[in-house]
Formats: structure tokens, C-alpha cells, sequence
């Protein structure tokens, strides 16, 4: 049979030969509503590789972007991975040291950025040490005045070359994109995505199953591109020629119910943040999107409160389970013969599990020793991955990260069930060790949040003289909502095993990271010294 290197530009390509006026659609940084197509999405991505060609961008090379989810980000991507330079997606939402040091580490060569970020990356261009030249994503008449190095808007940019070019070819092992996990602990650690692993993950996730969009389908990823590889759907959409809506930067509940309505969109995929300032805006305008077939929630636990929402307003939501070292795709929820005919409290309890491993995902848990544990839904094990886009090791770090199988530890604690449903119980460094046992935090927040008069919720551990460690509970209260410590253990009794409840309940405010998680590691810091009820001091005097 033919060789065909899986090469990612080849995606856009299809995409402009077989869907040429299917719509990319942007609410645009700048303000107003956007419309192109995915013909005009290929020829300005040949300008990108062009200009970048032309300013002596060679293959290996990163080139970073600090952008929105809008059309012009979509055609650098194509633009960057087609010379085979790397594309490398920042998270605007780090601290600004963080964007300095990934900036740094990568070697970013040249950076295109919203026109949003122009007074942070001034700030820290003086830092910079390898950036010879910022792209602005604007026009002429827009561009900012800027001390910028080699600052230009990123129309003029382009429009200095003719679009008459040619991908470059090279092998399908070839690096195409560079990705930084936002550790909550030391440095940011870099996935770089083989142009192999892209399109591999892509024909995954196009699975019926795993998110499976059709030519007919409209997408709607809230998910950032810069969010570990955008969830695979800035490849999955050209490939099968969905529509795609591009919300830029407003992610508030009124906006994106907005634009999924005016749009008729009929799949969107997000984290669960926002999507519960989407249920907040439909629930309290009582409104209804009737063309949304499916709302994919990842990233965190989604609490089954909200699963249940969405589906009362007749919206099928179902979780995925991944991450940025995977591609990130690692497992769906969708409910899969028996569990179909599911309805009721039943239904949302096995929705409530991360799902099952695709084709080209394969899961063991094991213990501390890595001995395997029993797929049995009970026995919780450190869970491991290998496939055809899981990590092999880190970007410019020569740790092995695979265990002598392939496989790779993702830090993350679950069971697996006999009909392979995984449920995530907790990262590894937040489980909660009470006398030698596991409490999973995850499973205390997602009874916790059905009570009434909460918004979110985070089990944390906190030290206890006697077990080792006890559960804390954070709670943020619903605006304008009460509930008392006594209101919240009353309401968690009978729901939970015994040993489980919480020794102490605070009501709080709880904060998040910069794709959305719980930042227990902040809850931990902000109550290490919290004293529970019947212990003198947390420091083991009691
Ligand atoms: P990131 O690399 O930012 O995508 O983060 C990956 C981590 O997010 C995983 O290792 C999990 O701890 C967590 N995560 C992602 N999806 C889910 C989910 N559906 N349920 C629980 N945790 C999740």
C-alpha cells in the first residue's frame, strides 16, 4: 500500500477541497461577528507558512501564539505546522512569570498575539530572550502603537507575500505542536505533539463515541486552542467539515448562549467553569437551546448536579476524562450497551463516570509498587496510559516517565470497572489518607453540590493527630443563598460512607486555576493551620 505521512496540514487541505465554503465563524477579539470559510482558512494559512518561510523559520522551530479562539488563530496553526515549525499555544491566563519562563524555554522565535495582550508582553519583552519578532492579530488600522521588537499587524504581515506556496514535506514523526502543562507545582512541563499523534488522535476522537462530529454538525469549542491541544477539535472540525464557532474572548454564560444560539450550534465542549455560568443564564432566564445535541464537559469533574441540569433542559452533557500529555483525549462517558436504557438518579450516576477508553487509548491501574489492580470498581490504583498520542517524555527533559510496560502515570487515582467504565477519585497528590484508607475528595463535591444553596465545592486534606488526615470542606455559596456547616453535614449524611464526612465545613470563596480546576493546592495553603473540632491544634497535640 501507499505511504501517506499523517501530516496535519493535509487536514486543512481536505477540508478545502471537499468543504471549501463550510463557515469559521469568530466573534472577534476586536468585537463584531467574523465569517470565512475553510477554502479562505487554507489560502491565509499558506501566507503564514510563506511569510514565516520568508523570514527564515525553519523546520524544529517554535513560533508561539498568545491568542483567542478566532479564525486567525486557526490559520497560524495551519501556517506554523506546514513548514514544519512548531506551534506553540500559551496560556494567557498564567501568571505573567510562568508565560516569561515557557516563552523562554520553548525559544519561541516569533510570537503572534491578540491585540488584548500587547500591554503584558511589553511588560515582559525585556525578558524575552530569543522572541526577534511580535505579530500582531489585527489589522493596520487597529495596530496599537508598541515598543514592541519588530512589531507588526498581522494583516499587513501576511498580505507581504503572495500565497503562492507550498507546504513543505517532511515525516509524519515531525514535531507540530508544543504544549505546557500548568503544574500547580515547580515548572511548567512541555508536550510537543508529533504530526503523527495529531492526526492519529484526530481519527480517534471522530469515533461516534468519543465526540464523533459529522459535515452537517456546528462546533462550538469553548475550549481554548491553547488549552492542551484544544481538545483535538481545531483538527477533528476541518477533517469532517463541521462548522466551527469561534467565541474569541468573551466566555461569560449570556455570551456564548448567544452565539450558540444564533449559530445553531450542535456540539460544544468545555470546562465545567463555564459551563456552569451557562446553566446559571438558561436556569434563570429559563431558556432552551434546541438545536444542541451534546455538551462535552472535561478538564475537571463536572458535578453530576450539572449533567442533570443540562438534560432537564434537554441537552445531552457527557464528561471526557484527559489530559495535555494525551493528545488529550483519554476517555467518554457516553453510555454504552446496557446502561443506554438507564433513566432517573441511575442515568446521571453513570454519566457521572469518566467513561471508557477509546481505540487507541490503553488504561491499567496499579498500586505504589505498580502491581495491577483488579478492574472491579473498587480497587482505586494510580492510573496509567500508553497510545498512539500519550506522552513518551517531556519537552527538553531526559526523565523517563514510562514505566518498564509503556506505560505512562497521570497522576491521577481511579478505579476501572468490569465493563471499563473509569471513575477519576482523585489527583494522587490531593486524595485524602485517613488511616492508611483513600477518601476521594471528587466524590464528597459531587454529592455535596446537589444541596440546594451551593455553588461549588473542595474537599481538602488537612492534618489529624490520630488518621494521618482528615477531610476539610470548602464550600462557595449560590449569590444571595444560605447554608449553614450544620445545614451541609446534615445534607452529606446517609450519602456517603461514614468514615467519609467531612470533620469540618467552611463556607468560602474557591479559586481556580488557568484552565479551570480547583486550586486546592491555594485551599491546602490557605488552611494548613486550620484546627479541626475535637483537636487542640492541627500539629498532632491534641
Ligand atoms: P490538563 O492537562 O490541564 O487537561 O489536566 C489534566 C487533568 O485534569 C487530569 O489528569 C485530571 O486530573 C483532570 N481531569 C480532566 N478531565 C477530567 C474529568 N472529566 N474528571 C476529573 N478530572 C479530570
Amino acid at each position: 500500500m501507499q505511504e501517506w505521512p499523517l501530516l496535519c496540514h493535509r487536514i486543512i487541505d481536505h477540508a478545502a477541497t471537499c468543504h471549501p465554503d463550510r463557515e469559521v465563524v469568530t466573534r472577534s477579539v476586536e468585537g463584531p461577528i467574523h465569517r470565512t470559510n475553510y477554502g479562505q482558512i487554507r489560502k491565509r494559512a499558506l501566507k503564514v507558512a510563506q511569510r514565516l518561510d520568508g523570514d527564515g523559520i525553519l523546520i524544529g522551530d517554535r513560533v508561539a501564539t498568545l491568542a483567542w479562539n478566532t479564525w486567525r488563530h486557526l490559520e497560524i496553526w495551519y501556517g506554523i505546522m506546514g513548514i514544519g515549525a512548531v506551534c506553540h499555544t500559551i496560556n494567557p491566563r498564567l501568571f505573567p512569570e510562568q508565560i516569561a519562563w515557557i516563552i523562554n524555554h520553548a525559544r519561541d522565535r516569533v510570537l503572534l498575539a491578540d491585540v488584548s495582550f500587547v500591554p503584558l508582553l511589553e511588560k515582559l519583552a525585556s525578558q524575552l530572550e530569543f522572541v526577534e519578532r511580535f505579530v500582531i492579530l489585527t489589522d493596520c488600522d487597529r495596530m496599537p502603537i508598541t515598543s514592541l521588537r519588530g512589531a507588526i499587524a498581522y494583516e499587513s504581515w501576511i498580505d507581504s507575500v503572495n500565497g503562492d506556496f507550498a507546504w513543505k514535506s517532511f515525516d509524519e514523526n515531525t514535531a507540530a505542536g508544543l504544549c505546557y502543562t500548568s503544574g500547580t507545582t515547580g515548572n511548567p512541563k512541555g508536550v510537543l505533539y508529533s504530526h503523527r499523534s495529531n492526526v492519529l488522535h484526530s481519527l480517534m476522537i471522530a469515533q461516534a463515541d468519543v465526540i464523533g462530529l459529522s459535515c452537517n454538525d456546528t462546533v462550538l469549542p469553548v475550549v481554548p486552542l491553547f488549552h492542551a491541544n484544544s481538545w483535538g477539535l481545531a483538527f477533528h472540525a476541518p477533517m469532517v467539515g463541521s462548522k466551527i464557532v469561534f467565541p474569541g474572548a468573551k466566555l461569560d454564560g449570556a455570551s456564548v448562549y448567544e452565539l450558540l444560539r444564533d449559530e445553531k450550534v450542535t456540539f460544544t465542549a468545555g470546562v465545567p467553569t463555564v459551563w456552569l455560568m451557562l446553566q446559571q443564564h438558561m436556569e434563570s432566564n429559563n431558556l432552551r437551546l434546541p438545536a444542541l445535541r451534546q455538551l462535552r464537559i472535561g478538564g475537571a469533574a463536572p458535578p453530576p448536579t450539572m449533567i442533570e441540569a443540562f438534560e432537564r433542559m434537554g441537552i445531552a452533557a457527557t464528561q471526557g476524562w484527559g489530559m495535555t500529555e494525551m493528545g488529550p483525549v483519554g476517555s467518554m462517558g457516553a453510555l454504552k450497551h446496557p446502561f443506554e436504557k438507564l433513566t432517573g438518579a441511575e442515568r446521571i450516576a453513570q454519566l457521572s463516570s469518566q467513561g471508557v477508553a477509546p481505540f487507541l487509548v490503553e488504561m491499567k491501574i496499579t498500586d505504589d509498587s505498580g502491581e495491577r489492580l483488579p478492574h472491579d470498581g473498587r480497587a482505586f490504583g494510580r492510573l496509567k496510559v500508553r497510545g498512539a498520542s500519550v506522552v513518551k517524555a517531556y519537552y527538553g527533559l531526559d526523565d523517563r516517565v514510562l514505566d518498564k510496560e509503556g506505560y505512562f502515570d497521570t497522576g491521577d487515582v481511579a478505579t476501572i470497572d468490569e465493563h471499563a467504565y473509569m471513575r477519576i477519585a482523585d489527583r494522587s497528590k490531593d486524595v485524602i489518607k485517613s488511616g492508611g484508607e483513600w477518601i476521594s475528595s471528587i466524590e464528597i463535591e459531587n454529592v455535596v453540590t446537589a444541596h440546594p444553596s451551593v455553588l461549588e465545592a473542595a474537599a481538602i486534606a488537612v492534618s489529624h493527630p490520630k488518621w494521618g488526615e482528615r477531610p476539610l470542606l470548602i464550600v462557595q455559596l449560590k449569590p444571595g443563598l444560605a447554608a449553614t456547616k450544620t445545614d451541609i453535614l446534615s445534607f452529606l449524611e446517609g450519602k456517603i460512607a461514614k468514615w467519609w464526612m467531612p470533620d469540618d465545613v467552611v463556607i468560602d470563596s474557591i479559586p481556580h486555576t488557568a484552565t479551570g480546576k480547583i486550586r486546592k493546592s491555594e485551599l491546602r495553603e490557605r488552611y494548613r493551620n486550620h484546627s479541626l473540632p475535637g483537636t487542640s491544634d492541627s500539629s498532632g497535640n491534641s
